[in-house]
Formats: structure tokens, C-alpha cells, sequence
């Protein structure tokens, strides 16, 4: 991923770091350890930027409903893992998506009941700002549904019908179908094997809220700690960190704090994302976050804003357009996640302020029918990744896993061929190249994480911190690059996946 050196036939390693680059004349390299790559490929390791990484893991082991056609599919897979439910636990589940079923229909605590019995059932929403309940969870709030920037859906008479969105989602989830530390631990310890798999070498995750750095200690603390981790905190606790003078980049080798944590608005999905045409959820008004964005820097934390929608992601550039004399000076590095949607007018503000985009290459194929459908007429600046490029923006690319799969390559295809299933690509005219959601992958992210000068490239005093792959993708078709395997991932030097030799 170096420019001046993009491509070399072999790679020394001196313990943690890369020593050089050697070319096919030269035999420098003094230690008797040589690994035959054997036609494969090596590129330095995948960085997932935005993944919710505690809470993916969880959902690994949880009833998942993606992909189901309609809510009765949905409620024959609920009945089925309501009998597994021990008593006293949780029915948790994830992925519904209540736009794909067919007949439409909302999802009502009424048909959960029918299937749930008293198991209490919490079945967050598949872009997780809604959450489906029966009676038997709703009965522990004891009618206090409501919280600010959030949604209790009501129907005729005003009952709730047992879906909440945004706050009211997450306030619920948060205060009674909260995991336990060691069920973030025994999951994340798997998760972390599973990324690793997939060419993971660092993620930013967003699960501070979540109490992640507990979990990534305790990890690290018992060895199984194989990625590098950069960690968000929710912005209501930079008092917090400020009383403790910890600021942006504290912590070791593999575990940082990174960032604040806000949100502008709610989801494609879910219909809440804020929009100029009037429509959607406000969480965070243009005020508010400008406010964040300079306690931020007052700390020495840079902020990560979640927009969506056309008009939220135009306040959150208006915040930290305005707060700019506040962060710039500091060298902060602040982001929008997602950027969904965006006004013609304000795609150019990203390059312009130094604001990073931070999207999902995947999202772009996955919501394409969600986007035609919501956003009928707009989706020219929907997923706007070539215009974002070539305005000068700061591209990084993540999964936003549980939303998606947390697998790099995907996200890499997803960017370069707009498609994930037999139809054309989407928005052909938005591709990026394998080279440019290479660098969203692996350069742009050691960016965001201030690793500009040890992680992201292959050269001289970087960590080596790499992935093989079985084949060179830039020599095939790009219709091909879906078939590219990961073989091993190496973190500062040491295999923590499939170490060779490899057959
Ligand atoms: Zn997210």
C-alpha cells in the first residue's frame, strides 16, 4: 500500500516490525526462518472501522432473523428458540427487518406472545434502533417506555404495541436485557478467533457504551487478545475521562481509547433517519453536537457522529464546521459514520473541513431496495463513495458488524463491484477500485487511529501486522475477487491465524 513501493517479492521481519522490502536479486534477509508464500499474496492487515465488536460476538450465538419473508417465518424461527430459553433468561434475538416481509406487516407484542408464552423476548431490529417486545419484557418496565429521542409505537387506543425505536430501544435494552461482563468475555474471546480468520488485524469499535474496554482488558489481560483495538466512549462520558486527563490514544499496543461516540439520527431501515424533506428522528441537534465536538477537544478527544440522513449528516458538517478554530489546531480527527445520504451541496464539506467519512462499502449493495424504495429520487448521493473519493475525503471502510457480517473482504467486493447478488451493480457510477477500497481498509483507518507511522502499509519500522491471501486479487477479473481467500493473518510479527506451512 505504499506508492513508491507497491509491490515487492518478499518481506523481511525482525520481531514486531517490518525490516524492509527485498527484491527478487537480493538475498539480505539473516534469519534461517523463510516462509514460501507460494504464489500467494500478503497485504498488510484489515481494519475494520466501525464494528460493534462485543455485541457481533454476542449475536453469534443469539436467534437471528435475517432473511426472513415475512412475519410468520419470523415468529416459526421465535417459536422455535423460545423452547431452548432456560427459565428466567432471555429470549434474545437480532436481524428482523420488518420492510422485507411480505404481506407487509409490523411486528406486534400480540404475535410475539402467541409464540413466546412468558419467556420475556427482546428481538432488536437488524439496523438495532428498533426493538420488538412481548408482554412478558414489557411488564419489567412497568409502563416507562418513554425516553428522549426515541419512539414508543402506539396504536389506536395508545398502548404500545411492543416495538420502540431509537433511545427508547436502546434505554430499554440498557437498563433490563443488559449482558453480564463474562457473557461480553466468553463471546467477544470467540469473536476475536473469528476476525482474526477473516484477515482482521484492528478494529474501531463502537461497544464503549457497552463497557468493551473492560472486556478488551480482561482479554488482553489472559492472552486471547489477537487485534488492535481503538475504542469509542459514549460522548456523555467525556467528563469522565477528562476528570481522569485520559485523553484520544491512551492506553498500550493493542488497546487505545479513541474517540467520542454521538449519534445525529436513526436508520434507513427504520425509517428515522432525519431528513430535509421534514422526516425522521433528531437525536443530537446541531447545537448539541458542536457543544460535544468542544468538550471533546477541551479533553483531547476527537468525535465520531452517526448521520444518516441528508440533513442530519448536513448539521453534524455544520457543527464541526463551526467548532473548527476549536479541534483543527489539535490535530483531532473527527468523523461521520455512515454518511449515507448526501446533499449535493455538502458532499464537498468532508475534504473541505477535514471531516473523515467513515462508511460501510457493504451497506451500499445490502440497502439498495431499502434506498430505491425510502429514498426514491435521492439516491444519487446515497453511498456516495466514488464522489466522496474524488472530492479528496477521507475514506475508511468497516462493517458495522452485527448490521453486517464483520468481514473485511466482503466490505472490499461490496465497494468494488456494488453487488452482492446476481443483479448489476448498483449505482455502477459510485465504484471504487480495488486500490482505493484497499486503502479505506487498511491505510485510512491506521489513520483515524493516529497509526499513520506504524500500521496500514508494508515498509520499513511499521508493525507487521499482515494477512495472506491465496491468490494477488489485482490478477483477477474483479467478478473473481468474491472467490479470494484469507490463509493466515499475522499481528505484530506473530501468526495468530493458520501459521504455515500451508499445503
Ligand atoms: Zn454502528
Amino acid at each position: 500500500m505504499e506508492p513508491s513501493l507497491p509491490v515487492a517479492p518478499a518481506l523481511a521481519i525482525a520481531g514486531e516490525w517490518i525490516a524492509g522490502g527485498v527484491g527478487t536479486h537480493e538475498r539480505a534477509l539473516a534469519s534461517p526462518e523463510v516462509v514460501d508464500l507460494g504464489g500467494r499474496c500478503v497485504l498488510p492487515g484489515f481494519n475494520d472501522s466501525h464494528v460493534h465488536f462485543p455485541t457481533w460476538a454476542l449475536a453469534q450465538r443469539q436467534l437471528r432473523l435475517e432473511g426472513t419473508a415475512s412475519l410468520d417465518e419470523a415468529l416459526e424461527r421465535i417459536a422455535a428458540a423460545a423452547g431452548e430459553v432456560q427459565p428466567g433468561r432471555w429470549l434474545r434475538g437480532t436481524g428482523w427487518r420488518s420492510g422485507d416481509w411480505s404481506p407487509p406487516q409490523e411486528p406486534t407484542k400480540e404475535a410475539l406472545d402467541r409464540v413466546t408464552g412468558n419467556t420475556p423476548a427482546a428481538l432488536m431490529a437488524r439496523d438495532y434502533h428498533s426493538l420488538w417486545l412481548n408482554s412478558a419484557a414489557l411488564a419489567h418496565a412497568n409502563g416507562e417506555l418513554e425516553a428522549a429521542g426515541g419512539v414508543v409505537v402506539r396504536d389506536d387506543r395508545g398502548e404500545p404495541t411492543g416495538v420502540l425505536r431509537e433511545e427508547c430501544a436502546w434505554h430499554f435494552r440498557d437498563t433490563y436485557v443488559r449482558p453480564t461482563e463474562d457473557e461480553l468475555l466468553e463471546a467477544s474471546r470467540e469473536g476475536v478467533r473469528i476476525a482474526v480468520g477473516r484477515g482482521v488485524t484492528a478494529v474501531h469499535d463502537k461497544d464503549g457504551w457497552l463497557g468493551a474496554l473492560g472486556v478488551w482488558q480482561r482479554l488482553r489481560d489472559e492472552g486471547s487478545l489477537t487485534l488492535r483495538i481503538w475504542q469509542s466512549v459514549p460522548a456523555e462520558q467525556v467528563d469522565e475521562l477528562a476528570a481522569l486527563r485520559i485523553r484520544s490514544g491512551f492506553g498500550d499496543d493493542l488497546v487505545r481509547v479513541g474517540y467520542l461516540k454521538a449519534f445525529m439520527d436513526g436508520t434507513l431501515g427504520s425509517q428515522t433517519a432525519r431528513m430535509l424533506d421534514g422526516s425522521g428522528v433528531q437525536i443530537t441537534s446541531r447545537e448539541a453536537l458542536a457543544e460535544i465536538v468542544r468538550c471533546g477537544a477541551e479533553a483531547g478527544l476527537p468525535v465520531a457522529v452517526h448521520a444518516i440522513g441528508d440533513l442530519a449528516n448536513r448539521e453534524a458538517l455544520d457543527a464541526f464546521a463551526e467548532t473548527r478554530a476549536v479541534w483543527q489546531p489539535l490535530g483531532l480527527r473527527p468523523r461521520i459514520e455512515h454518511a449515507q445520504l448526501l446533499d449535493a451541496e455538502d458532499l464537498p464539506r468532508f475534504a473541505e473541513l477535514g471531516v473523515a467519512a467513515s462508511v460501510q462499502l457493504s451497506h451500499a449493495p445490502s440497502d439498495r431496495d431499502l434506498a430505491d424504495r425510502f429514498w426514491a429520487g435521492k439516491t444519487a448521493g446515497a453511498y456516495a463513495y466514488r464522489s466522496l473519493w474524488d472530492s479528496g475525503a477521507l475514506i475508511a471502510n468497516g462493517s458495522d458488524a452485527p448490521i453486517e457480517e464483520l468481514d473485511p473482504w466482503a466490505g472490499v467486493c461490496a465497494g468494488v463491484l456494488r453487488t452482492i447478488d446476481e443483479r448489476p451493480a448498483w449505482h455502477p457510477e459510485q465504484r471504487l477500485t480495488l486500490e482505493e477500497a484497499l486503502q479505506a481498509t487498511t491505510v485510512n483507518p491506521a489513520w483515524l487511529a493516529r497509526d499513520e507511522r506504524r500500521r496500514g502499509k508494508l515498509i520499513p519500522g511499521y508493525l507487521a501486522d499482515l494477512v495472506v491471501l491465496d491468490r494477488d486479487p489485482f490478477q483477477v477479473s474483479p467478478e473473481a475477487l468474491p472467490q479470494v481467500e484469507v490463509v493466515a493473518t499475522m499481528l505484530g510479527g506473530r501468526w495468530v491465524h493458520n501459521a504455515p506451512p500451508w499445503e
